[in-house]
């Protein structure tokens, strides 16, 4: 079962399923749409059909009412008739008929909104249009009111003519007998009722109904083709994902492997160099210093991109202990003071002679203390460099000072990108990766700390790292 869900979501995040799934989509929505508003037309085209009939009956008892009292006087009648039919633009005719037989075959109009038409015999069981010429047989034997829609093309019944340049509209024909006070059937009495205006509002609705539609439609594909791409940017963004998994990958090999190589070397140069492996020239001494001080630049290359690669696949070892900030500094200075020795710097602390212990990873504080001391006398060539401390309520703060070369704002702006180097005459003769300051800032913010720059180009940079106080301090 699992197999068969991992399978099907399997297909929905391929690329030919997702074009398949928004395939379906295009079709599927439309075509709900478009059944959704011809349900509802056709609910809605039902129940004015059934509403114009309801009228029509309506009208037909009332028109009984009002010629019933007429039937023996023809010409009352005909002035009755065509007063009704005058009365309300929706009326189309009005005729009165009367049998000529019982068996009710032929009938004969009396009177007739057609005039022309009075007179005229209309054969029930022949007539050119038997359905509603039949009604007139049915109504009359039946004793039954009976109400039919037709248009108007088909409308022949008593020969009325319509106008020409009618449209084919199409009207109610309603057709039932007429009894005397004395309940004696003594005509039948039909009207033609126009459904022009709802028919009208009909059509209007439906195309009203269209429009939304189209515009729905038109929407659901804008809608679909922005899912596409954003489709797209998802297969594009999760490639790149994987081509930077690739990339970590690759470095974080490439520096394991070269760390064994390195250490030997390092290790043998030194052995050869301090005369361990018998006496040398000093000229094979000074060859020696060169190799050694390039195998330690590898060396610290390495190292960076192991760093690196820890922190983005979140290796780096941050078991925290108490740690004494200034045996720390100390231990960085020391380390540090040949290289300040080389090119004439004081490298100081300046602060108070104890510190609170603070929670932090030893070894990696020390080296965040190692990457801004040493950037100091890296970048520093002449003055000093100093480490100052100041306690505050919740936090210390440890400044990392130099008079050196300083930079601007605009290089600062990046300063703690990967591989960002400042690239100007100060800085082309020294040798460095920019990666030591991306590496700094992400063990500090790990060990919940913070770190900011200020700098004056030309005068020099500090490097501000606040740590919180250990709760117990
Ligand atoms: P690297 O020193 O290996 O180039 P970093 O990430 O440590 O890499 O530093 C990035 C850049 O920031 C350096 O190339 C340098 O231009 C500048 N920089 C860092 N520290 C200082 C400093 N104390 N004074 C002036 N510039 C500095």
């Amino acid at each position: 079962m699992n197999r068969f869900f991992r399978a099907i979501s399997g297909f929905f995040l391929s690329e030919r399923g997702q074009l398949a799934f928004a395939m379906l989509l295009l079709v599927l929505v439309p075509a709900t749409l478009v059944l959704n508003s011809l349900i509802a037309i056709q609910s809605a085209q039902r129940n004015m059909t059934l509403e114009l009939q309801r009228k029509s009956r309506l009208a037909e008892r009332i028109l009984q009412v009002t010629v019933k009292d007429f039937v023996g006087d023809a010409k009352k009648l005909q002035q009755v008739v065509v007063n009704v039919k005058n009365s309300d633009s929706e009326i189309w005719g009005v005729d009165v008929l009367t049998p000529t037989d019982a068996t009710a075959n032929t009938f004969t109009v009396v009177a007739s909104t057609e005039t022309k038409n009075v007179g005229q015999s209309v054969d029930a069981n022949t007539a050119q249009k038997p359905v509603l010429d039949y009604n007139l047989k049915i109504s009359w034997l039946q004793d039954q009111m009976i109400a039919s829609t037709t248009f108007s093309s088909d409308a022949s019944t008593v020969n009325q003519k319509f106008l020409p340049g009618d449209k084919n509209q199409r009207f109610w024909v309603v057709v039932s007998p007429l009894q005397n006070s004395s309940g004696v059937k003594t005509a039948l009495v039909s009207l033609k009722l126009s459904s022009q205006i709802i028919d009208d509002n009909t059509q209007a609705a439906v195309t009203r109904a269209i429009g939304v539609l189209v515009a729905s439609i038109l929407i659901i594909v804008l809608l679909l083709a922005a899912n596409t791409r954003l489709f797209q940017y998802t297969v594009l963004f999760r490639k790149l994902k994987e081509v930077d998994q690739m990339k970590d990958d690759f470095i974080s090999v490439a520096s394991h492997e070269l760390r064994t190589p390195i250490t030997g070397i390092r290790g043998y140069v030194s052995m050869v160099a301090d005369g361990s492996l018998g006496p040398i020239s000093p000229e094979t001494k000074k060859a020696l210093d060169v190799v050694a001080q390039s195998a330690e630049r590898l060396n610290g290359l390495v190292e960076d991109l192991l760093n690196v690669s820890r922190i983005e696949q979140g290796r780096l070892d941050l078991e925290l202990t108490q740690v004494d900030p200034l045996l720390v500094i100390n231990e960085v200075i020391t380390e540090l003071m040949p290289m300040a020795n080389d090119k004439h710097l004081e490298v100081a602390y300046k602060g108070p002679a104890t510190l609170p212990t603070l929670s932090l990873n030893h070894d990696r504080f020390k080296q965040v203390m190692v990457n801004l001391v040493g950037n100091g006398i890296k970048y520093t060539p002449k003055g000093s460099v100093h480490i100052e401390v100041d306690q505050q309520p919740k936090n210390i703060r440890l400044k990392v000072s130099d008079t050196g070369l300083g930079m601007s704002p605009a290089d600062m702006q990046r300063l703690f990108t990967k591989f960002y180097r400042i690239r100007n005459d100060g800085t082309k003769d020294i040798a460095g990766t920019g990666l030591g300051l991306w590496i700094t800032k992400e063990i500090i913010e790990r060990m919940k700390g913070t770190i900011e720059v200020e700098s004056i180009e030309g005068t020099g940079s500090q490097f501000i790292v606040t740590f919180p106080l250990s709760k117990k301090a």
